[in-house]
This record gives structure tokens, C-alpha cells and sequence, in this order.
């Protein structure tokens, strides 16, 4: 059995777990709800989180160095660059349009009975120039230490590109590196190997823990938003695959599941660097330089769909509190959920954070996440699978259009498949 076959059980499995304890009271039970779910689900869950995140800066780093290094071009690197954010943006642009539009005709919120307990209190977002400044990882180490992704990939490709220049010393460092990056990869694999168990606790733990109820009373704007979650990675993903690069986007999406499901069980785009990069690059054939730039990048700035939960969201509490939208405000929605993308780092929700400085900016009530919250882990889940496969898209296409997709692995279905006895 390949691993995403195994995984995919697994994860339902867990679901139908997790839907039984919750639904049957067992999660009320100390030995249940106390040891087996908050004991053994929530440690092995978070382990296998762990040893994701254990990877991602190391392999960002080396990869990116690496990458960088084979390009030998800062102008190329500076044309690729540029293609990836302007998709990035524009599949942003695309998602937000969408869950407007669809949620304004779907009307979520209307006809909803505000509790009236709700809280919430925001938290103040940096100022852009402040961004900006911190664009620039003034310790690399710290950067590191953080896990400041965007300053790792400007430290990573300048010190690539210095590489390159510094002759003889510089192809015996690309080299040592290198033979790093296949020791990471090797690793990556190996955590992989655990992901089947590791799912199933995970989801296991969402499950139990999510009231049915919560989602009843929220079932319109929840389902609207996994609608428009769904459409846009079914629809306008495949459309772009195939007019801007002739890919099947069938192809494409059969090899994103083992990422999808990564995704979902963490719910962070940051921890599933390592398994999008191996997609992109042994499963797709896309280019060491390219993926390990466009992947880390799109894991911090491209949230299409985060983009559609506050498009969602927004529309909905307005409609909650009885306030008409004006195309104006609209406007202002789709510019501020391009930045909070941008600015949302891919772990989760943080989304539902950024989505204050959204409302605040169109002056809708910050309390209305207060009524959102309650269902938002599942949502951040799905929403997560969305802003990965949007990296790994965008990430095809940009390579095929440098020729730098082999195809030949790309329409290869065993191509990078991990069967399990070959691990190790
Ligand atoms: N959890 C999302 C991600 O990591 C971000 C968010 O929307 O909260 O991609």
C-alpha cells in the first residue's frame, strides 16, 4: 500500500473516532476524554508537529541555498521571483473576488440571531514600513531561531547567490550542501513514515472536541465558506493548470493528496514545507531552484484560502449585524485580505487574527470573530489544504513556463511514490 492510501484511511478512521466520542459523551469520561484524547491523541499529534517543524528551516535553508546557487543568475532568480508573486497575487485576487461575490449572493449571515455574550479583543497589527524593515534578517541566527521564514529566504538566496561568485571555495560549500540537502530529504521521508498514526490522532482530536451543535448553528456559514473552499481548489486551480501551463490538472491534484492531508491534519501551510517541496519537485518534476524558493515563499505570503475565509467572514457578520456593504468598503475588503495573506503566517489561525485588521478596516464590529471562532479549526483545516495547493500550482506553472517542469515525471503516476518497505 503507497503511504497516501495509508494516510487517507487513517484520517477517516480518526474522523469517525473522534465523531463517536463526541457524539456519544464519551468525551466527558476522565479516561476517554481526559487520557485518551487530551493524553495520548494530543501528545502523538503534536510529536509529529514538532518533528515537521524540525525540518522546515533546516530544509528551507539548505534547499533554497542550493537552488539559488544552481540558478547561477540573479537576473533569472529576479524573473522568476517576480512571475511567482505576481501569481501569487493574482490567484489571491481571484479567491477573494470569488467569496465575495458568492457570499453576497449565498447571504450567510442573513437572518442570524447575534448571541449577545460575544468577545473578542484584536490584536494590534505592525505597521507596514515595519514589514518592510524586517524583511531584512539583521541575525540570521535569530531569523533561524524564530523561524522567520521570509528572512530566511532573503539570508538563504544571497548567500546562494555569493556562492556562486566566490569561485573554487564556492563550489566546494554548494557541494557539501547538496549532499545536505539529500540527507534533509532523506529525513523528511522518514517523518513522513509517520504520518498515518499521527493523522488519525490528530483529526481524532478535532473531532471529539468539536460539538456537532456548534456547527449546526453556524451550518450557513460554514458550509458557504467549504463551498467556495472547494470550488476555487477544484475549479480554479485545474482552469489555471491547464490555459497557463497545459498540465492535467487531474494529474496534478491525484499527486497533491499526500500534501492535502499533511495539511489538513495540521492545519499549517509552515509545517507542510517539507512534504510540498517533495510533491512539487520528486512527484511533479519541477526544479530543485524553483520549487525550493516558490514553496517556502507561497507557504508565508500566498493564503488564497484564508483570503476566502475572511472574504466569507466579513460578508457574514456584516450581514449579522444588519450593515449593508458598500462597493467601496467590498473594495477595501479585497485590497486588505491580499495583505493579511501576505502578512499571515502559515501556522494556525492565524487567519481568523488577521481578518481583525480586515473588519477594522471597514469598520465592521472585531467581536463578530467572537461568533466564528467556535467552528474555525475545522474551516482552518480545509482552508489550509487550499493555500498549499495554491503554492504548489502557481510553483507548476512558473516552472513550466522557464521549461524548468519535467513532464516525463509529471505524467509519471509512480513517479516519487513512497511505498512504505522503501524507506529505509
Ligand atoms: N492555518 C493557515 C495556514 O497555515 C493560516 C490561517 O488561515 O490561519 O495556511
Amino acid at each position: 500500500m503507497t503511504l497516501t492510501k495509508k494516510i487517507i484511511i487513517y484520517m477517516i478512521v480518526g474522523a469517525v473516532v473522534g465523531i463517536i466520542i463526541n457524539t456519544t459523551g464519551l468525551m466527558e469520561s476522565p479516561f476517554v476524554g481526559g487520557k485518551l484524547v487530551g493524553g495520548v491523541f494530543y501528545v502523538v499529534g503534536k510529536v509529529f508537529l514538532y518533528s515537521l517543524q524540525m525540518l522546515v528551516v533546516p530544509l528551507v535553508f539548505v534547499s533554497l541555498f542550493c537552488g539559488t546557487a544552481a540558478l547561477k543568475n540573479p537576473a533569472m532568480l529576479g524573473k522568476i521571483g517576480g512571475k511567482t508573486l505576481t501569481l501569487y497575487l493574482i490567484t489571491t485576487g481571484i479567491a477573494i473576488t470569488i467569496a465575495l461575490s458568492l457570499a453576497s449572493v449565498i447571504q450567510p449571515g442573513a437572518g442570524f440571531d447575534l448571541p449577545t455574550d460575544v468577545q473578542f479583543s484584536a490584536k494590534q497589527a505592525p505597521p507596514f514600513v515595519e514589514v518592510l524593515i524586517g524583511l531584512v534578517p539583521r541575525n540570521p541566527v535569530q531569523a533561524m531561531a524564530d523561524g522567520n521564514m521570509l528572512q530566511i529566504i532573503i539570508f538563504s538566496i544571497l548567500l546562494g547567490l555569493a556562492a556562486t561568485m566566490a569561485g573554487e571555495p564556492g563550489k566546494r560549500v554548494i557541494s557539501f550542501f547538496e549532499d545536505f540537502n539529500v540527507i534533509i530529504m532523506k529525513l523528511v521521508k522518514i517523518v513522513m513514515e509517520l504520518a498515518p498514526y499521527a493523522v488519525f490522532a490528530l483529526i481524532a482530536k478535532v473531532f471529539a472536541e468539536i460539538g456537532i451543535d456548534a456547527i449546526k448553528n453556524l451550518s450557513k456559514y460554514f458550509f458557504t465558506l467549504f463551498f467556495i473552499l472547494v470550488l476555487h481548489a477544484l475549479v480554479v486551480y485545474p482552469v489555471l493548470l491547464t490555459t497557463l501551463a497545459k498540465l492535467n490538472p487531474l494529474t496534478f491534484l491525484s499527486k497533491m493528496r499526500t500534501a492535502m492531508t499533511f495539511a489538513f491534519g495540521t492545519a499549517s501551510s509552515n509545517a507542510t514545507i517539507p512534504v510540498s517541496m517533495r510533491t512539487v519537485t520528486e512527484r511533479m518534476g519541477v526544479s530543485k531552484s524553483i520549487g525550493s524558493f516558490s514553496i517556502p515563499f507561497g507557504a508565508t505570503i500566498n493564503m488564497d484560502g484564508t483570503a476566502i475565509m475572511q472574504g466569507v467572514a466579513t460578508v457574514f457578520i456584516a450581514q449579522a449585524y444588519g450593515i449593508d456593504l458598500t462597493l467601496s468598503q467590498l473594495v477595501t475588503v479585497v485590497m486588505m485580505s491580499i495583505m493579511a495573506s501576505i502578512g499571515t503566517a502559515g501556522v494556525p489561525g492565524v487567519g481568523l487574527i488577521m481578518l481583525a485588521t480586515v473588519l477594522t478596516q471597514v469598520g465592521l464590529p472585531v467581536e463578530g470573530i467572537g461568533i466564528i471562532i467556535g467552528v474555525d479549526r475545522l474551516l482552518d483545516m480545509t482552508r489550509t489544504v487550499v493555500n498549499i495547493t495554491g503554492d504548489c500550482a502557481v510553483t507548476c506553472i512558473v516552472a513550466k513556463s522557464e521549461g524548468k517542469l519535467d513532464e516525463r515525471v509529471f505524467n509519471d503516476p509512480d513517479a516519487g511514490v513512497i511505498e512504505e518497505e522503501h524507506v529505509y
